[in-house]
């Protein structure tokens, strides 16, 4: 088992406009829905330097990635 934080990942729905950006750079965290839209792919995740990336990269700030336990958002960096 990995003592790597467990990180939780959260889409503002209202906000993204569908780009699809965070789906192609981190496809093992963000995927696009069927109504067009990102959310997380899974509930919980060990974090990757594609997560971090997409998380800055979102040209709406839709997407949030939290320390699990503390609720300390490590990404994007504001
Ligand atoms: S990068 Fe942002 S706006 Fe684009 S699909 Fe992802 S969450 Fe939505």
């Amino acid at each position: 088992m990995s003592d790597a934080p467990q990180l939780v990942v959260a889409v503002d729905r209202v906000r993204c406009i569908g780009s699809g950006l965070c789906a192609r750079t981190a496809p093992a965290d963000l995927v696009l829905s069927p109504d067009g839209r990102a959310a997380p792919a899974r509930p919980a995740t060990e974090g990757s330097a594609e997560l971090t990336e997409a998380a800055e990269m979102c040209p709406v700030e839709a997407i949030t990635v939290r320390d699990a336990a503390t609720g300390e958002l490590i990404a994007p960096a504001w």
